[in-house]
């Protein structure tokens, strides 16, 4: 079994000995070693064994109400609606069958007005601007109603492929008459008012709708990750194993399980969590919640790095260069929650320099740190290292999870994963794979067997892709 192949060694920070002993214990803190990494899959999975056959557990493992696979063959016009954060951003995607698809879209803001006001408002102004998109592509008088996938990224009971009751808002969203409500009918009453030709068929989550975008044209994929501002995962999951499905008999022996799995380890019994995580932890707006989202994706990264970096500058063992310089007033920036962006992250580890010029011009630009020296910059490097690295390997202990308790044939398995984090974090993919490789070590060439991939748009193509599903089980359910 390859050893992980970096940030193992303080040989080359070339600190002082107060550092290097700093170091030491940061990285025996932050790595995670080929043994540790194979009892979290272990925990992992058994993990997702109790979510499918009870409710309640931290993995929630929900079942979507998506059944069946695509074959690529999927043809017509559907329209995809996303709203979640600060746009909304209505598609209409023609699917052309092989694998193929064109999009056209539009964006509009969403006004804080809005977001705050009634959810009556919210939906009006949601119909208003499918109207106008509809007119602008000459689809306003469609003799068939349109059928519309709903990527809508809040927390939700789902009841049916296109039923589910908003448990609560978030992300600076407060509309009123909405929690409790289904937001499938809400949108469907604004439309029907408008007489526009458009049948909300299918409430999406953003995972499943990677899943799916991925699936239209690799039809070996069995996943799809966000790897973004959050994480979470979904898989096709056999019927007869969610030991907890009271729905009765499906029309296919598959359904896609949205896992939850940001919440894994939520009662902290696997993950190595250092102080730097619970001091994120503690000071977030979920405490206790989450924490496995806390230690791998975007929002999160920058923020134990800064827990670090500010740790060791009360230590006196950072920006420690020149003569009554103190860079806890010189940059205050670095002393704010959430001032170091996990971007930062991916400019610092890109750098190739000798002398680290481009690390010293992030600390500079970024933070107003100008008296970074060679010393510092190597250290702030391998810290960037050390959390980007355990990110990726805990990422990628949960796609082993998956393919492992899916079952591993002959033609392998495609994951599909958006994000931000996965797309542009440099050597975040390797570094997956290698946890990957560690964690199934029978085969030589895990790129052969699972392929990961970058899906784009699973609120776009993934969510028409599950409206046109929608509609393949309805025609079923009719005929039965
Ligand atoms: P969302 O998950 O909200 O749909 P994205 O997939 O774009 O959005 O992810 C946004 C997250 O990705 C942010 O938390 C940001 O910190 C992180 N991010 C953005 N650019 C980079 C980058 N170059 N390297 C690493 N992380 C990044
Ligand atoms: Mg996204």
């Amino acid at each position: 079994m390859p050893a992980p192949p970096e940030a193992t060694t303080i040989k080359d920070i070339n600190g002082s000995p107060e550092q290097e002993a700093y170091m030491k214990c940061l990285i025996e803190q932050l790595t995670i070693t080929p043994d540790k990494l194979s009892r979290i899959c272990e925990h992992f999975k058994g993990e997702m064994t109790k979510g499918l056959n009870k409710e309640g557990h931290t993995l929630a493992m929900i079942p979507s109400y998506v059944e069946g696979r695509l074959t690529g063959e999927e043809k017509g016009n559907f329209l995809a609606l996303d709203l979640g954060g600060t746009n909304l951003r209505v598609v209409l995607v023609t699917l052309e069958g092989q694998g193929k698809f064109k999009t056209v879209s539009t964006k509009a803001r969403i006004s804080d007005t809005l977001k705050t006001g009634p959810m009556r408002d919210l939906c009006d102004y949601i119909a208003d601007c499918i109207d106008t998109f509809l007119t602008e592509q000459g689809l306003e008088d469609q003799e068939t109603e349109l059928p519309l996938g709903y990527t809508f990224s809040f927390p939700v009971l789902q009841s049916k492929i296109n039923r589910g009751t908003l448990l609560t808002w978030t992300k600076g969203f407060s509309c009123t008459g909405a929690v409790g409500k289904d937001p499938v009918i809400l949108l469907q009453d604004a439309l029907l008012k408008k007489h526009l030709p458009v049948k909300v068929t299918a409430l999406v989550n953003d995972t499943v709708g990677t899943l799916l975008s991925n699936a239209y044209n690799k039809p070996d994929t069995i996943a799809g990750l966000i790897l973004g501002t959050g994480s979470n995962g979904a898989y096709i999951e056999q019927m007869d194993k969610i030991g907890k499905w009271q729905g009765g008999k499906t029309a296919f022996p598959e359904m896609i399980i949205n896992m939850e799995f940001g919440a894994f380890d939520n009662e902290r019994v696997v993950l190595p969590l250092t102080r730097y995580d619970n001091k994120l932890d503690r000071e977030s707006i979920n405490p206790h919640s989450q924490i496995f989202e806390k230690l791998i994706s975007g929002m999160y990264l920058g923020e134990i790095v800064r827990n670090v970096l500010t740790d060791m500058m009360d230590r006196e063992l950072l920006f420690q260069r020149s003569e009554g310089f103190d860079a806890k007033t010189a940059s205050k920036e670095i002393s704010v929650q959430w001032g170091f962006e996990t971007s930062y992250m991916s400019n610092i580890e890109d750098d190739s320099t000798s002398n680290l010029s481009r690390t010293k011009e992030v600390l500079d630009t970024n933070l107003s740190i100008q008296n970074a020296s060679e010393t510092d910059c190597r250290i702030i490097k391998r810290v960037c290292e050390l959390v980007g690295t355990r990110a990726a390997r805990l990422a990628g202990c949960a796609i082993a999870a998956i393919v492992q308790h899916c079952g591993v044939n002959e033609k392998g398995a495609d994951i599909g994963i958006d994000g931000s984090l996965y797309e542009f974090y440099p050597s975040f993919e390797k570094r997956t794979y290698q946890a990957i490789s560690e964690l199934m070590p029978e085969y030589p060439d895990i790129t052969k067997v699972v392929r990961l991939g970058l899906a784009r748009d699973g609120s776009g193509v993934g969510a028409a892709l599950c409206a046109c599903v929608a509609a393949r089980m309805e025609d079923i359910k009719s005929k039965a």
